[in-house]
């Protein structure tokens, strides 16, 4: 009872209408100029908010900007998104990584043109319906469409108030602090300026490493920079080392042949070679060794063995690609295979 009532106190005394303030005003003075932040009025917010949530999802600014334009250059509303097909979103999305938001996204912009009449749902629920849609990117999606007092939890953000209260991530109720900002902690009418500043200083102020706490509009009450006991942020998530063997089969016509039925789940539903966690050094002498190579994927340091076989039999579930292919999908992943193979010819 006592640790719940010090959070609310501690959080109504040093946040409040003066950090949103300042926060607004840095963030009209400051802000980038990304394509899909069009003004509220506009009839491309919901389309561009819903296509750059997805897209933004562990990727950067940088790289999602080029694909954003592509997207909306091919289709210019929700509704044509909506009509196009899986194996399109795909292809479209090739080299964005994490195929399965493009999947989710064209999911979600079928059940909004569907059953919503085109307009977002407008509870925190029903937009958690839409598929793997989190926390995070309903709150962001409610406050950007329908201004609500929300506010949008992502490791930027968490990282603000962490040293701003100077209080570890693990010690703050977020949840808490989106109910208390329902009741208007933060006092502005501006919830989607808000919601977007907060992301927006954490990336560009607050930063994760070096902090520009000298040019800060919050410098004077951070604490922070005031304290001489100043939390401590946790190290980088631990980059995790998966070994695997990887079997190609290929045949005279520079054809690779490709399944579906991988071991990998971040690659499920691709096609891709026979792929195989590496449990021990013996292979079978059929299959030659090509080369070891290392692909990061995310946190993940691949370190793989390829082998090949040529051969013109291939199993029930396969198929066979030009390794020119350039018209199915082939995420970075196949097309780093596709590069060592070809080196056979
Ligand atoms: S003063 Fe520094 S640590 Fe505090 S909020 Fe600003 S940038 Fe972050």
């Amino acid at each position: 009872m006592y640790e719940r009532l010090s959070f609310i106190i501690i959080f109504t005394m040093h946040l409040s209408s003066t950090l949103s303030k300042k926060i607004l005003a840095w963030y009209d003075n400051s802000k980038r100029n990304l394509p899909w932040r069009v003004s509220k009025k506009s009839p491309k917010k919901l389309y561009y908010r819903l296509l750059s949530e997805f897209m933004l999802q562990q990727t950067q600014v940088k790289t999602v900007i080029p694909y954003f334009k592509k997207f909306t250059k091919k289709y210019n509303t929700l509704e044509s998104l909506s009509r196009i097909n899986e194996n399109q979103i795909l292809k479209l999305w090739e080299g964005l990584g994490y195929y399965r938001r493009a999947r989710n996204l064209l999911a979600s912009t079928k059940i909004i043109v569907k059953e919503y009449n085109s307009k977002l749902p407008n509870t925190l629920n029903e937009i958690k319906r839409l598929p793997e849609v989190g926390d995070y990117t309903a709150n962001a999606l409610l406050g950007f469409i329908y201004n609500k007092p929300t506010i949008a939890i992502d490791g930027n953000v968490k990282r603000v108030f962490s040293r701003y209260l100077n209080k570890k991530e693990s010690k703050i109720n977020f949840e808490k602090l989106i109910s208390l900002n329902k009741k208007n902690l933060f006092n502005t009418n501006r919830n989607s300026d808000f919601i977007e500043a907060l992301m927006e200083f954490g990336a560009l102020i607050c930063k994760p490493k070096d902090p520009k706490c000298s040019i800060c509009c919050l410098n004077k009450s951070c604490s922070y920079l005031r304290s001489s006991k100043k939390i401590k942020f946790n190290k980088r998530k631990k980059i995790k080392i998966m070994n695997y063997n990887i079997f190609c089969y290929i045949n005279k016509k520079k054809q690779i042949a490709l399944t579906k039925e991988n071991e990998i789940s971040f690659l499920k539903n691709f096609n891709l070679p026979l792929i195989k966690l590496m449990k021990s050094n013996y292979v079978n002498k059929d299959w030659k060794f090509l080369k070891n190579y290392k692909n990061s994927i995310s946190n993940l340091n691949l370190n793989i063995n390829l082998y090949y076989k040529f051969s013109n039999k291939i199993p029930k579930s396969y198929n066979w690609y030009s390794l020119n292919s350039n018209k199915e999908l082939i995420p970075s992943f196949t097309k780093k295979i596709f590069n060592q193979v070809s080196t056979l010819f």
